[in-house]
């Protein structure tokens, strides 16, 4: 038996697989399972969803090898391609298909002994500025690597999305400006392979960013790319522990490290088994709320390492093993982030591996 527990749907995820599929209906899916699937393990979802997605997205190899390791054989993006002091033969032996961003990458590529050619995405910069080719240097690079002999014809194109949470910006139809752009300036239209472009804020915001491939990676697991949940998703997490102590508290006394809350008048206080050994972070402000028994109740103090307290309320009928839900169906994480200040992205993706994971039906 687990404390800290990281509850998983299964069958939320799988809705928010058709959800998405449903919505964009002309594009293929990219299960984007990085960073340990936002922490939902990323064995086991890749195995709930190989044989519903077209491929999955990594951001290291490493993630990549592991799911080749436990049979996974759906084709994997490495989204940020291969890195410097990665083994090339890994690319080939384990069949991972890399974007393709910078010119040493292509100048690897070039001088490569490999026999076998490789599937490559070529990531252009069309206004996020991190990683991906300039439209100034962007079609000459294309064409260098597409006369890499050990580069797979015709080669895919992919771009991300700087805003796309940002419905009012006029960032997004500029970049896909950018992108058709490009896509333009190639001649020979027979080198051009799939497009990608939108990752889970362009597929549901911004229907003409879907193009041939969608990659979306939190709207799989029901969280929203937005301030607020979407209807139509379902959060596959529950994010949970339990009560280990309930105490009464006179008016006056502080609790925890720093004495940051003192108490104005009695009550009991919930000392709850979370901290952030777990992943739930120090920063959390107090009157953050966790869900006891349905009932809302506010942190009070600092978040410590290993416990957080709450404020139960003096006719509280709380006691220990009580559980304690600090995100789930029933309280969004998209809450708790407009609440602290914290992306939903950060929060469910920084739980540690004291939390565990238990799948449900
Ligand atoms: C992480 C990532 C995604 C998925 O992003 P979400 O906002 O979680 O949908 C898609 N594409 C790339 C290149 C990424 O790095």
């Amino acid at each position: 038996m687990s404390i800290a527990v990281i509850e998983v749907s299964r069958q939320s995820v799988i809705h928010n697989v058709e959800y998405l599929k449903k919505i964009a209906p002309n594009s293929q899916l990219v299960a984007v399972i990085k960073a340990n699937a936002y922490s939902h393990g990323i064995e086991e979802i890749a195995q709930l969803l190989a044989d519903k997605v077209d491929y999955f997205g990594v951001s290291r190899l490493a993630e990549a090898i592991q799911l080749r390791n436990t049979g996974i054989n759906t084709p994997i993006v490495a989204l940020e391609g291969f890195f410097p002091h990665d083994d090339m033969w890994d690319l080939i032996n384990f069949n991972v298909q890399p974007a393709i961003h910078s010119k040493w990458q292509i100048d690897v590529l070039q001088s490569s002994p490999l026999e076998k050619q490789i599937i490559t995405w070529f990531k252009i910069d069309t206004g996020m500025h991190r990683l991906g080719f300039c439209l100034d240097e962007a079609k000459e690079e294309f064409y260098r690597l597409a006369n890499c002999s050990v580069v797979c014809k015709p080669i895919n194109i992919m771009s991300h999305f700087s805003s796309a949470d940002d419905l009012t910006s006029k960032q997004t139809l500029k970049q896909i400006e950018c992108f058709d752009q490009f896509i333009a300036s190639i001649d020979d239209k027979s080198l051009i392979g799939k497009c990608s472009i939108a990752a889970s804020g362009g597929t549901l915001a911004w229907p003409m960013a879907q193009r041939d491939v969608v990659r979306p990676g939190i709207a799989l697991y029901g969280v929203s790319p937005f301030d607020a949940p979407i209807a139509d998703l379902k959060p596959a997490m529950t994010f949970k522990s339990e009560l280990i102590a309930v105490r009464k508290h006179k008016q006056g006394e502080s609790v925890g490290y720093g004495q940051t809350w003192c108490c104005e008048q009695d009550t009991q206080l919930g000392v709850v088994a979370m901290g952030y050994g777990d992943g739930y972070p120090r920063s959390i402000p107090q009157n953050t709320p966790v869900l006891i028994n349905g009932r809302k109740v506010p942190i009070v103090g600092r978040v410590s390492m290993d416990m957080i307290v709450v404020d139960l309320g003096i006719d509280s009928l709380e006691k220990p093993g009580d559980e304690v839900i600090f995100w789930g169906p029933d309280l969004p994480v998209e809450e708790i982030a407009k609440h602290t200040g914290i992306s939903a992205y950060e929060l469910i993706t920084r739980l540690t591996s004291r939390a565990k994971i238990h799948y449900i039906r």
